[in-house]
């Protein structure tokens, strides 16, 4: 049996379990190690059952708990070259935890098998990740300015997916935020809208994904039900029928508080 759950999502910060049998790894590490193991105890997850930590880059929102998270439970991280050596000039690998350079065609762990693939970030070298296990698969894409045919193809089929609906284009644009930060959320380096992700998930829908969890909202320039409309309208569009042909929902800031079952 495999098991999904968001412990944190938005711009202030992001983590992923993803479990296979008695054993899970997080992707990525936000927030603080204290509130993560809290959130995988009140799911029923022991922290120790943890294998393995991926990164999918170096910004604050997805590294902030590393550190203390992996050195506490003796756990090896794992990040492409380009994120293994921003981490280091920002001081997280300290030699308290084992770290490994990620290989395009990933590595196993147990009998899950993951996979990085590349994202439009500005980060060094950000990436997302496909997660393969007996019987199911799971495709985590955040923290992306734009969705090409090779994300698409990495994802086509997998049982879920987590996909970035980071803005709704009018409340970025009447919103708070200055210029500068507005043309970074939207260039192809950036962010992807919900109508970005709409359009990805319709693509996806066709190549056989029936589960979508939206991720990375922002606090700012998104709600809830302004992400999951638009992609289910999308997918609608497409002749599919909500809870008959596919199921989505949008990832809470805080945990989702119990494991989705794939
Ligand atoms: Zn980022
Ligand atoms: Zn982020």
């Amino acid at each position: 049996m495999a098991r999904f759950m968001t412990l944190c999502s938005s711009s202030s910060g992001n983590a992923v379990y993803v479990g296979y049998q008695q054993y899970g790894i997080l992707i990525d590490a936000g927030r603080n190690a204290k509130q993560l193991k809290l959130s995988l105890r009140d799911a029923g997850i022991d922290p120790a059952s943890l294998k393995a930590i991926f990164v999918t880059h170096e910004h604050t929102d997805h590294v902030s708990a590393l550190r203390v998270l992996a050195s506490n439970l003796h756990i090896p991280v794992y990040a492409t070259g380009g994120t293994l050596a921003a981490l280091n000039n920002a001081g997280i690998l300290d030699g308290r935890f084992p770290f490994e350079k990620l290989m395009p065609g990933g590595v196993a762990v147990g009998d899950m098998q993951v996979a990085p693939f590349a994202t439009c970030h500005d980060a060094k070298e950000s990436c997302g990740y496909r997660i393969d296990m007996p019987g199911c698969s799971v495709g985590i894409a955040t923290d992306t300015g734009r969705v090409c045919a090779e994300m698409l193809e990495t994802l086509s089929g997998c049982d879920l997916v987590l996909l970035e609906s980071n803005y709704d284009e009018e409340m970025l644009e009447y919103g708070p935020y200055p210029p500068p930060l507005k043309a970074r959320i939207r260039s192809g380096i950036g962010h992807l809208s919900n109508d970005d992700c709409a359009a990805a998930a319709a693509l996806l829908l066709q190549s056989g994904v029936r589960r979508f969890v939206l991720g990375h909202l922002s606090r700012e320039n998104n709600t809830p039900t302004l992400a999951t409309v638009c992609t289910r309208n999308a997918l609608k569009r497409m002749g599919a029928v909500p809870d008959r042909d596919f199921e989505l929902l949008a990832a809470p800031v805080e945990s989702m508080g119990k494991y989705m079952v794939i």
